[in-house]
């Protein structure tokens, strides 16, 4: 604990730097860095030790990323289901910390993120805020999933932040929490795209208007043109799209000239196309992480399942940086659920499922107002106890007056287009 801050201040000041770092030095450092990970995997990291054995991999050998294509893709079933092996044998050492995520799949995922992948993903995401116009100590409105107890916001002085609880979002809240913010008058906002639009749209309904922050940042689900669109329109405001992961294996973000960028000094970002193959000559594909710096749970060409479309017009950016850059994030579309008692869910949905043992995937259809559908693909540890702390858990985010039924399924449903979004909504909130 005690050298948190200094660390912090450290990885601060290293990321200011690297920042500006030309693309060679930039290649070296993330090749650097990716051969003591992978020796330390093949020291320490039970699965990485037999699986470099199995397939005749040298780690000493390794010289970077040109060599990445010689490990094999890790899938969330692969870490879900040999997470044991997937821990260092020194993990302690690094600092243990759990996270469970589910992200926009509905794949139940606990796995340990250390103190220095904390910190180092801590400090680049300010730095990538501070991109959109934030600064330490400017006032600040967010909404999350915050799970208050005693009221549908709080307000922390000491970073000036205005928090909304977006479990607790409804319509009179809401309007509550829009007087807060005329009161407060936050310069930046952060926060779900769905979250954020549909404020707006209740202070629109209530003959309210929002006070203008300077600027917003968004993450969680996709950001389509259309939402982006509507958010700069209500708002009055430049909005600014980030992406990441609990797991820590990559980062997107937009700079002040509005391009994305892979965040190339946090992970090491591939795309591949469905057959696993390098795809970066075509541009498109699924993107594929490395996180440099999770030594405690090493997870080495990790499986986003988010597809990223690179630019290839506009390779380099007019800040300057040598960060590659993304043209689109094709993600998480989730359509939202409306609940009986008039609260509106999007993908912050996904985390109810987090603690359920044995689902492989799942998704959430609602066909009434009053009744959703959990579709379960399971695995053999599925029990009774899976399917009671699953209702528990639901019914904390959907309220007592919504029937919920679970349906074990071979395979989920899908949308017209062929994508699987975790919510699905047959009642009209569909995903724009
Ligand atoms: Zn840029």
């Amino acid at each position: 604990m005690l050298n948190l801050i200094p660390n912090l201040v450290k990885r601060y000041l290293f990321y200011r730097h690297s920042q500006n770092w030309s693309q060679e030095r930039l290649e070296a450092y993330r090749d650097e860095m990716l051969g003591r990970l992978i020796r330390h995997a093949a020291r320490h990291v039970p699965y990485y030790r037999n699986l470099f054995k199995e397939i005749g991999f040298d780690p000493d050998q390794f010289k970077g990323r040109m060599d990445m294509h010689k490990i094999p893709l890790l899938d969330k079933e692969t870490v879900r289901t040999r997470r044991e092996e997937l821990i260092a044998d020194n993990a302690d050492k690094f600092g243990i910390v759990w996270e469970s995520t589910s992200g926009s799949t509905g794949t139940p995922l606990h796995i340990i993120v250390d103190r220095a992948a904390r910190s180092n993903k801590l400090v680049a995401l300010i730095r990538s805020y501070q991109w959109a116009g934030y600064a330490l100590g400017k006032k600040t409105f967010s909404m999350q999933s915050y799970y208050l107890k005693d009221d549908d916001f709080e307000y922390k002085k000491l970073f000036r932040v205005l928090r909304f609880d977006s479990n607790r979002f409804r319509k009179d809240s809401a309007i509550k929490v829009i007087e807060q913010i005329n009161k407060f008058r936050p310069r930046f906002f952060m926060g779900f795209p769905f979250d954020l639009l549909m404020l707006s749209r209740f202070a629109a309904e209530a003959g309210l208007s929002i006070s203008r922050p300077d600027s917003m940042v968004t993450y969680g689900e996709t950001l389509s043109e259309h939402k982006r669109k509507s958010l700069e329109g209500a708002y009055g405001c430049r909005v600014f799209d980030y992406y990441s992961q609990h797991e820590c294996t990559s980062m997107i973000a937009e700079c002040e000239h509005h391009s994305l960028h892979l965040i190339d000094d946090f992970a090491c970002h591939e795309v591949v196309d469905e057959g696993g193959k390098d795809a970066s000559e075509e541009g498109f594909g699924e993107l594929i992480g490395t996180g440099l710096y999770n030594y405690a749970m090493p997870l080495i060409r990790y499986r986003t399942r988010d597809d990223i479309v690179l630019d290839r017009e506009n390779e380099t950016c007019q800040c300057g940086r040598s960060f590659t850059v993304v043209k689109e994030i094709i993600g998480k579309q989730c359509d939202y659920i409306e609940t009986p008692d008039g609260r509106l869910l999007g993908a912050v949905m996904s985390h109810a499922i987090d603690n359920a043992k044995g689902v492989v995937v799942s998704q959430c259809i609602q066909d009434a107002l009053n009744h959703v559908c959990i579709n379960l693909v399971i695995d053999n540890t599925y029990n009774e106890e899976s399917e009671k702390a699953l209702e528990r858990d639901l019914r904390k985010r959907l309220g007592d007056e919504m029937e919920i039924d679970f349906c074990i399924v071979p395979e989920l449903e899908k949308r017209p287009g062929g994508k699987t979004p975790f919510i699905l909504s047959k009642i009209g909130h569909q995903y724009v």
